[in-house]
């Protein structure tokens, strides 16, 4: 099946709604709406020559405009590239670059105001077009600002997406090395959009209430994806905010939502909405979930939390816990959810039964490789095709797994990944700067924090604030470092290697 029979427009049953924000009107959008919508903009991306293999890339918030120029430029068996709207320019160019952006969706507005995008996009001559919801029109415009390498393009008919078509791409946070491309076809898609149908039951009676950003799998697969494929409604703000949750959520008679650990505890300091609307399950999945929220998230809120494990190349959900009567155990992400989940050893032998290793994945939602990245392609599956996720855990008798631990030394701020490499090599790039090494600090609100450890260049004085501007202007605000740490000397194994570990250690006893 492909992104085009999963979502087949039946009846008149509400597919998305977008909240009225201060001086607009609420957008209401059936299942019949959307798919002629999507046709309507899958002509416009032809007309200008996008077809098979075509990269689109959408550097917009999520709002009805992301989701038609998703769906559409799957249907034209183009490949969608969501990004971060909130990238700065070296973002921008190192991921338009990288994905060969045929073109690039921006909000109405930014091609005027010469945004990060727009800037990276012409480096690239990638087309550019604001896209957005015209209310007169009643339509979602493509507005063609600059052809750059489609110039003289001839118009392409109009596509029919098969199977194995790579439909999206997007990239890991790199932790050993750059990050890879994870390219994941429709049939990698569909899957996981069946698997997270049947884990939570989904039906066309059920509303999500999506929180979680588009350009990331957690979002687009469970909180978009798998709703549309079950006929159900979704409500859809342009992004979380933990002032409107509530209201949304009871305005629009939502029934569940996923997101990360940081967004739930957010709630949890916000007052809780009076009476209580009747919550089907709350999800949560990305990092891990403490027992503490767990329990305060059911006792406060009267619902079942489901807590689950995913990765960008199982195209989002690999585990989960299952609905009651079933047993939730918390502390563990649950079951296989139409995924194999073995534990394998060093050698890539199976371990016995509770004791830990190397968690390893198989299913029809599992990439089939990065694109262009035949090192980690090599080491990325076993002989006999199971995908190294990288991670340790155990399973128990039950067959619930634990994840014990990252074999990788990714920062994982709340469920965004930062890569400590890519923010090593830019604070490397400070003239003041002799050698920098970034690593995770517990954080109570978001799980982990950035810290970094600075040795600066003889004769050189940097303050944290300088230090942190100077990320800032490069990356995104996320990667900014909290923790910032000088010292003369970085601490280093018997072989000159930095581990990270021992340098967080190494610093935080500053700390104490
Ligand atoms: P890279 O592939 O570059 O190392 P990444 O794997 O961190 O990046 P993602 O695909 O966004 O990037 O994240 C997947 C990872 O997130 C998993 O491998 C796991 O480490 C972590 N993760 C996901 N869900 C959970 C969870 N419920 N509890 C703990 N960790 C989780
Ligand atoms: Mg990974």
């Amino acid at each position: 099946s492909t992104l085009q029979t999963a979502i087949q427009g039946e009846g008149g049953t509400i597919a998305v709604i977008v909240p009225a924000r201060p001086g607009t009107e609420a957008l209401n959008v059936t299942y019949k709406e959307l798919v002629a919508e999507v046709a309507s903009f899958q002509q416009k991306l032809a007309a200008i020559g996008l077809g098979l293999g075509s990269p689109v890339s959408i550097a917009t918030v999520n709002s009805y405009e992301f989701i038609v120029s998703f769906l559409a430029a799957s249907w034209q068996r183009g490949i969608a590239a969501p990004l971060n709207p909130a990238y700065k320019q070296d973002e921008f160019e190192f991921y338009i670059d990288d994905v060969k952006t045929a073109i690039i969706l921006v909000p109405r507005g930014a091609y005027q105001g010469n945004s990060p995008a727009v800037k990276a996009a012409r480096k690239f001559k990638a087309a550019i077009a604001e896209c957005y919801w015209d209310l007169a029109k009643k339509e979602v415009v493509l507005d063609v600002k600059e052809l750059g390498q489609l110039e003289g393009k001839a118009k392409q008919p109009i596509l029919k997406p098969q199977p194995e078509d790579v439909a999206l791409v997007l990239h890991t946070s790199g932790t050993t090395s750059r990050p890879k491309v994870v390219p994941l076809s429709h049939r990698n898609l569909t899957r996981t959009m069946k698997n997270i149908q049947a884990t939570y039951q989904l039906t066309p009676q059920d509303r999500t209430m999506l929180v979680m950003p588009l350009f990331h799998v957690h979002g687009l697969l469970c909180g978009l994806l798998a709703p549309l494929s079950s006929g159900g409604s979704l409500i859809v703000p342009t992004k979380f905010s933990a002032t409107d949750f509530w209201r949304d959520f009871v305005t629009y008679s939502a029934n569940w939502y996923t997101a990360v650990p940081t967004i739930h505890q957010i709630l949890l300091k916000h007052p809780t909405p009076i009476p209580l609307p009747p919550i089907r399950f709350i999800r949560s999945c990305s990092s891990p979930l403490s027992p503490t929220v767990f329990h305060a998230l059911e006792d406060t809120y009267k619902a079942p939390v489901l807590e689950a494990y995913a990765m960008t190349e199982a195209a989002h959900q690999m585990t989960s816990n299952p609905l009651p009567p079933a047993q939730r155990k918390p502390g563990t992400v649950g079951l296989g959810q139409g995924v194999e989940v073995v534990i394998l050893d060093e050698a890539g032998a199976r371990v016995p039964q509770g004791s830990e290793g190397e968690i390893c994945i198989k299913g029809e939602n599992v990439t089939s490789g990065y694109l262009n990245n035949a090192a980690a392609n090599a080491t990325a599956y076993t002989a006999d095709g199971y995908f190294r996720t990288g991670d340790q855990g155990r399973l128990d008798r039950d067959g619930y797994l634990e994840i014990t631990g990252r074999i990788k030394e990714l920062i994982n701020k709340g469920g965004e990944k930062i890569s400590p490499i890519e923010l090593d090599n830019v604070l490397a790039r400070h003239p003041a700067v002799g050698e920098a090494v970034s690593f995770a600090v517990p954080d109570e609100l978001f799980g982990q924090e950035v810290g970094v450890a600075v040795v600066l260049k003889p004769g050189k004085t940097l303050t944290q604030d300088e230090l942190r501007a100077w990320v800032g202007d490069k990356l995104a605000n996320f990667k900014v470092p909290k923790k910032v740490y000088f010292t003369d000397v970085m601490p280093k194994t018997a072989t000159g290697k930095i581990q990270r570990r021992i340098v967080a250690e190494t610093m935080q006893k500053q700390d104490c």
